[in-house]
Parts: structure tokens; C-alpha cells; sequence
């Protein structure tokens, strides 16, 4: 992207193909049918995500920001502002953006200063400098959506004074049409290791028109309400880019002939073998595979649990959805991101030196993918509200809630049912023993998290795996049909459960070490 004058300029191709995208309806896929979206559960499309991410990561990003603006707004905005703004929203017509972050406010959001003054014509005039945000001046659209956390000018200090706004780029006529330029502008837009097709602005509003939407200091109960669809779509986004690098690497690994089998000579004919003859990279090509179908499986459970507490009607049903989806987002979100990189890194690596050359694609998976370990709530912060919020403060019930749903999945005579069911009683026990110390020890919690959010997440993708091989063993058993596929699950369950479940322990020790050698080095000494 480019940045002059206030305007921003996307790459070539990217009007095209953005134009290509709202034709076909995909911006509207899971908004609401009242207002023109498609009303697609977000089973369907956490699929379409994964797969538009794997093409391009900063791409997706325009689009995508929208979807998360149309959802809060949908929740929460009147009717009126529904009427005028989601139907073009959906049609991808107009984009969205959020905008949270100031200069001294990331992670604490509570410290905000961009303020909102009433203008006594039922609009607000918002004051303040946002950084860092996603889409906040293109030309791809008409008129961009810019959802706005600010403060009133009695609200209270912390997060319960936040308040969201509703702030177009350009005002909407009462008939529909584009009226005049709000007062905001794009004051330039950073230079970044990575998506650098995707604009990251500064935004300067200057008493720009803003539309409450919700109740007075409460905008963060409102973004908390597409928070966990976006934390869902974050870890997606790791885990499309990790599955770009899969195939890419596969594909390579098939044609770069290099070394001998160990086993002699597989293609005589040829002065060397491919690379997949080899241990080594069969590891890198596993681990990928395994960690990837087993990301997918994961976070399309979690797709469903926001479908089940969003549709059903059944309210004990939709509260169990809601403990689950509240419990699993942030392991979505920092899971699939870490192994995103990690797979990304993997594949760079099965390119050898060629991974390390712009050419090849390869280098720019590992740079794009990085910031999905930090935007959105960096995943440090992620283990936080995992152990911190989800567990300790419901007492460990959420937990449960999901543990019982793993032990209820179980049948004795399945292949994993030994190794699945004693992984999760480990994991109970370290969630207790952690508790117990945090209650001595107030630099437990956070000093542990991010370790026990990978026991954690060892151990769900443990069960999914079990899941899969479970439903590929009955349908081998029922036909022969895509029988190398279904055989493909099984044995790469059986990697998962031998080479990459073990890592539990080492998060596990490292979880319970305690926080002696982290406190006790002066700052001087680090
Ligand atoms: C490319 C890009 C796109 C972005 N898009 C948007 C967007 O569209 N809209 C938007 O509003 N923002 C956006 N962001 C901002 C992003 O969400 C923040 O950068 C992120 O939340 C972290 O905030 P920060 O950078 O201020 O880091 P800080 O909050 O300063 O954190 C620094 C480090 O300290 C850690 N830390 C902070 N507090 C604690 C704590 N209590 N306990 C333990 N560790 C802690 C963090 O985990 C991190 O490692 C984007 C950022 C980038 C780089």
C-alpha cells in the first residue's frame, strides 16, 4: 500500500479482486437475511475463511473487518442505523473498521482518550488519534464503516467508561446517498514486517460525526459480543497461512530431488531422491499436517458452539455453547496462531535456502503470518483470560464443562481411549494444582498461563484427533471409498498422539515451576 496525501492506494489487483469478492456475496455470508446478509452459520464460514486466508492474508483482512463491524452492529446499533448502514455493508459496497488502539492504549483499553461529545442532535463529536488500524483508508469501497471506542465526558474511569460509535468516513443522506467528508483522516500508515497489502492506519478524528451504538460505557460488553467471532477468525488466519506453507512444501518436497533414501536408491534413474524420502522432512511435513487437520477440527468445533448458542432454542443447550465457546476462544486464538508460525517455519525450512528467497512465497507466509500472535489480544494476553478469567473465575466450571464433554466422547475399545482419558486427567490436575498456588502466590496466573494454555491445547487436539480417527475407522469399515484419505487420518492420529501430544509434559513442568527465578533478578539483572 501506499500512503499520500490522506489517500491510500492498494496494490494492483486488489480492486479487482475485491470487487470479484463483494459480486459473489461472500461479505454478506454470515449477516443477517433481514438486512441483505446470507445468515450462513459460522460452521460454513470458519471453512470459507481458512481457505481465503490461505490465498492472501492481507486481503482478507479488507473484508473481513467489515464482517466484525456488521456483527457488532447487527448486536447492538439501532434499528435506524441497521436500515442505513448493514445492507451496504454486506453487499461489501461500504468496508468497517475497528478502532480501538491509541498510541499509550493497547492492551489496556481502559486508559483510552479519544473522547465523544454530544452534539444534542442525537450524534457525538469524537476527538482523538487512533493507531495501528486495520482498513482505515483504502480505495477499494465507497464509505468506510469506522466503529470508534471513546469516552463521554462523565463516564467513569476504566473499561466501564468505554462507549462505541458508529463514525462514517462519509456521512449518509437520509435517502441513502454519500454526503459530505466526515471530519477524519489517515494521517500515514506504518511499514510493516508483514501483510504489507494490508493499510495499517493512523486515524485522526477531529469532532468527526459519530452514532452511539448501544448504551452509554458500555462499548466494550458491545465488542465483546463479536470478540469471540473475531478471536475464532484470528486463529483461522493461522491456521490458512499454515496451510499454504503444507502445500506449498509438500509440493516442493515431491520434486526437489536431493540425498538417497536410507533404505538405497528410490529413483534410480535420477541423480537423487526427493526430499520426502527423508526422515527428517516427513517430521516437518507431519507435524504440519497433523497440527493443521487438527486446528481445523478444533476450531470448527468452536464455529459450531457459537452457532448452537446463537440459534438454538433450547436455552440449557445455548448456555453450555456459551461456557464452551467463552472457555476454547482464546485457545483458538493463540493455538492456531503459535501453530501457524511454527508451521510456517516448518515449510520455509523444507524449502532450504530457496524458503529464505522472496521468490518462492515462502518467506512472506512466515512475516504475514506474525501478527496473527499479536493483534486482536496478543496471545500472552489470551493464556491471561484463559486461565485467569475463563478458569479461576468461574472456579474451574467451564472447564469441567468441557472435560465432560471429552470423557463423555469415550469408549473404551477406542484406539486412544488410554493415552486421551490420562492427558486429560493431567490436565485437571495441573488446572488444580495451579489454582492452589495462585492462592499463595499472585504472580502465578500470569507467570504459568501461556505454558498452560499449550498443556491445554495438547490435550483438545488430542481429543479431536481421537474424534477423526474414530469416524475414519467406522466409515473404512462401512466402504472403500476415499479409503487412502481416511487411512491418511488414522495415521496421522496415530503421529499426533506419539510425537506431538508428549509436548504436554514439558508445557506441564514448565506451568508448575513456580515464579522463585522470575521475581527474584533486579531489573539490573536481567
Ligand atoms: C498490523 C497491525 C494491525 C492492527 N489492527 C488493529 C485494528 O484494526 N484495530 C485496533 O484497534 N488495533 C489494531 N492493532 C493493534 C493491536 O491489537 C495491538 O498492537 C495489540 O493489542 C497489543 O497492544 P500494544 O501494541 O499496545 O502492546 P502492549 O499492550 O503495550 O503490550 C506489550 C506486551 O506486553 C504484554 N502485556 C501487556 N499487558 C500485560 C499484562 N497485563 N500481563 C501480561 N502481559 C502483558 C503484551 O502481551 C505484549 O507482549 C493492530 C496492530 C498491528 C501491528
Amino acid at each position: 500500500c501506499s500512503w499520500s496525501d490522506g489517500q491510500v492506494t492498494t496494490p494492483e489487483g486488489y480492486k479487482d479482486a475485491y470487487q470479484l469478492f463483494a459480486e459473489g456475496g461472500w461479505s454478506g455470508l454470515g449477516g443477517n437475511p433481514v438486512y441483505g446478509g446470507m445468515g450462513m452459520p459460522k460452521v460454513l464460514a470458519a471453512q470459507f475463511d481458512e481457505m481465503v486466508c490461505s490465498a492472501s492474508l492481507a486481503f482478507t483482512l479488507y473484508p473481513s473487518l467489515g464482517a466484525g463491524a456488521s456483527l457488532a452492529i447487527d448486536a447492538h446499533a439501532s434499528d435506524e442505523l441497521k436500515e442505513a448502514y448493514l445492507p451496504q455493508m454486506y453487499s461489501g459496497e461500504w468496508a468497517g473498521t475497528m478502532c480501538l488502539t491509541e498510541p499509550h492504549a493497547g492492551t489496556d483499553l481502559g486508559i483510552i482518550r479519544t473522547k465523544a461529545e454530544d452534539n444534542g442532535d442525537g450524534s457525538h463529536a469524537i476527538t482523538g488519534t487512533k493507531i495501528f488500524i486495520t482498513g482505515g483508508e483504502h480505495d477499494l469501497t465507497d464509505n468506510i464503516i469506522h466503529l470508534v471506542l471513546a469516552k463521554l465526558p462523565d463516564a467513569p474511569a476504566g473499561p466501564k467508561g468505554i462507549s462505541l460509535f458508529l463514525v462514517p468516513k462519509f456521512l449518509v443522506n437520509e435517502d441513502g446517498s454519500l454526503g459530505e467528508s466526515n471530519t477524519l483522516a489517515c494521517g500515514s500508515i506504518e511499514h510493516k514486517m508483514g501483510i504489507n497489502a494490508s493499510a495499517t492506519c493512523v486515524m485522526n478524528f477531529d469532532g468527526a460525526k459519530g452514532y452511539l451504538v448501544g448504551e452509554p460505557n458500555k462499548g466494550l460488553n458491545a465488542m465483546f459480543t463479536m470478540m469471540n467471532y473475531e478471536r475464532l477468525f484470528v486463529g483461522i488466519q493461522g491456521l490458512g497461512s499454515s496451510e499454504m506453507s503444507y502445500q506449498n512444501a509438500l509440493e516442493y518436497a515431491q520434486d526437489r530431488i536431493q540425498g538417497r533414501s536410507a533404505n538405497g536408491a528410490v529413483q534410480k534413474d535420477k541423480a537423487a531422491d526427493p526430499l520426502m524420502v527423508h526422515g527428517d522432512i516427513r517430521r516437518m511435513l507431519l507435524n504440519m499436517k497433523a497440527l493443521n487437520e487438527g486446528g481445523r477440527a478444533f476450531s470448527t468445533y468452536v464455529a459450531k458452539q457459537l452457532d448452537i448458542a446463537k440459534f438454538s432454542q433450547d436455552e440449557h443447550e445455548k448456555e453450555k455453547a456459551s461456557a464452551l465457546v467463552a472457555l476454547l476462544t482464546p485457545v483458538v486464538k493463540a493455538f492456531l496462531t503459535d501453530a501457524g508460525l511454527e508451521s510456517c517455519i516448518a515449510g520455509q525450512q523444507v524449502f532450504g535456502g530457496h524458503g529464505f528467497i522472496r521468490e518462492w512465497g515462502q518467506e512472506q507466509l512466515v512475516r504475514d503470518v506474525r501478527i496473527t500472535q499479536i493483534y486482536e489480544g496478543t496471545n500472552g494476553i489470551q493464556a491471561l483470560d484463559l486461565l485467569g478469567r475463563k478458569i479461576a473465575l468461574s472456579g474451574g466450571a467451564y472447564l469441567e464443562t468441557f472435560l465432560g464433554e471429552v470423557r463423555s466422547s469415550v469408549n473404551s475399545e477406542d484406539e486412544f481411549a488410554e493415552e486421551l482419558l490420562t492427558a486429560v486427567d493431567k490436565l485437571e490436575e495441573l488446572t488444580r494444582q495451579l489454582l492452589a498456588q495462585s492462592q499463595n502466590d499472585p504472580n502465578v496466573i500470569n507467570s504459568a498461563c501461556v505454558d498452560y494454555l499449550n498443556a491445554f491445547a495438547y490435550v483438545a487436539y488430542g481429543w479431536v484427533w481421537s474424534l477423526m480417527s474414530k469416524t475414519a475407522s467406522k466409515k473404512l469399515a462401512e466402504s472403500s471409498e476415499d479409503q487412502p484419505w481416511l487411512e491418511a487420518k488414522q495415521i496421522t492420529a496415530r503421529y499426533y498422539f506419539k510425537r506431538i501430544l508428549p509436548r504436554f509434559e514439558s508445557s506441564a513442568a514448565a506451568a508448575l515451576s513456580g515464579t522463585d527465578e522470575l521475581f527474584t533478578l533486579s531489573p539490573d539483572q536481567f
